[in-house]
């Protein structure tokens, strides 16, 4: 337990964050915090560098939503100032507390206290001793041996209550860590690349690496480490752990075609205005917006909610059922509307409310059209494997 949050033994996946105020700035690093929180963070770091981010947490613990990790890096006594502020977790890089009475003592300390403590281990700022008896290399074995010889001291005072991370900027590197990892020890793990650097190439680097253990069934809770405000670290882990269905719904997933020369609007620019319609809105539904009523209706018959474009029109379908028809400027508007209404009412009583005979006529309606200005092959396929029969 991290706090009041569990991580590990079959618990859904966390998501955590970290602060980069000065912890000494109280009122800052909480008004982050609680940004953190609102974007879906189970739990957030907060470093303890000084004496004075130390009494910034005892300030901070009490007033946090969601449970605070004390990230420790180098001394020891600031471990123990974090404990006397009443962190949920404590942080260590055994790349940087070497001494082994120094780390037995802030574990005998978390023992007392009941305090978990995650092994952070960094391929970056791995023991020099560790990374000579692998050729001056950061490998897999050189960072599970680091988080192993950690828990060695552990051992020593009983300390038992830990997770561990393995963490690289490099993405098979990390991941093989976490695999060997995973073979020697029943911890919970925290993963993460770290130093993956800004959006978007930070965001598809993270998610290569922590998608494809979770994938294979490892780790328990995770971090984005991105160059970008904290806030996208979360949505990003939100979002990878509810496409895999690891954790519910709790905004809109929008899904849009990709366009294509069917489509009767601009895809891109519809998609992008329902993104921000939708915004931070909690509606837990998929929600399609799609270029053309011939395909789109069909293609997304899973959504529960989405729109689809025809004939300077937008046919509304619920469950892939046409349900109504609205001007297109309209179409984004209807959309929140009837998402506001999914959410609220459900399905079945959104489908009592509308006409789908009529809306499924009218967009038939369109749909002919369409096939008729288009025909039913867009590409003129048939044309073209004509062309290809004659060649040969
Ligand atoms: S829904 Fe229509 S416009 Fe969009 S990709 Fe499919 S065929 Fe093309």
């Amino acid at each position: 337990m991290v706090g009041n949050v569990p991580v590990g033994g079959g618990a859904p996946i966390t998501v955590q964050s970290m602060t980069d105020t000065k912890t000494a700035d109280v009122e800052g690093t909480l008004k982050q915090i609680y940004s953190l929180a609102g974007a879906g963070a189970d739990i957030v770091r907060v470093t303890c560098n000084d004496p004075e981010a130390a009494v910034g947490l005892a300030q901070i613990v009490p007033r946090s939503p969601v449970p605070i990790v004390a990230d420790i890096h180098h001394q020891y006594k600031r471990a123990l100032d974090a404990l006397d502020a009443g962190v949920a977790c404590l942080r260590l890089n055994p790349g940087n507390i070497r001494k082994p009475e120094h780390i037995k003592l802030v574990a005998r300390e978390c023992l007392d206290r009941g305090v978990p403590i995650r092994i952070g281990v960094n391929g970056g700022s791995l023991d020099k001793d560790i990374r000579d008896k692998y050729g001056d290399k950061v490998t897999p074995e050189a960072m599970v041996e680091s988080a192993l010889r950690e828990l060695a001291y552990f051992d020593e005072v009983g300390f038992k209550d830990v997770k561990i991370s393995v963490k690289a900027s490099s993405v098979p590197l990390m991941i093989e860590a976490y695999r060997q990892l995973a073979e020697v020890t029943d911890a919970p793990l925290h993963l993460g690349v770290t130093e993956a650097g800004p959006p978007p190439g930070g965001i598809i680097k993270a998610t290569a690496g922590i998608a494809t253990l979770l994938a294979e069934g490892i780790g328990d809770t995770i971090r984005y480490s991105l160059t970008a405000d904290p806030v996208e670290e979360v949505k990003a882990g939100r979002q990878l752990l509810e496409s895999l269905g690891l954790r519910e719904r709790k905004n809109v997933d929008l899904i849009a075609c990709p366009s294509c020369g069917r489509a009767e609007i601009d895809v891109y620019a519809v998609a992008q205005q329902a993104l921000e319609a939708f915004g931070e809105l909690e509606l837990p539904l998929q929600v399609a917006v799609m270029g053309c009523v011939v395909n789109g209706p069909g293609e997304a018959g899973d959504a529960d909610l989405g729109i689809a474009a025809g004939n300077k029109r937008g046919h509304l379908f619920i469950k892939g059922v046409n349900a109504a028809v609205v001007p297109e400027e309209e179409m984004v508007d209807t959309l929140v509307e009837w998402a506001t209404f999914i959410a609220e009412e459900g399905i079945d009583a959104a489908l009592a409310k509308v006409d789908v005979e009529k809306a499924s006529r009218e967009a038939e309606k369109d749909r002919q059209l369409l096939l008729a200005e288009q025909g039913d092959d867009a590409n003129n396929a048939e044309a073209r494997v004509e062309l290809m029969k004659k060649r040969s």
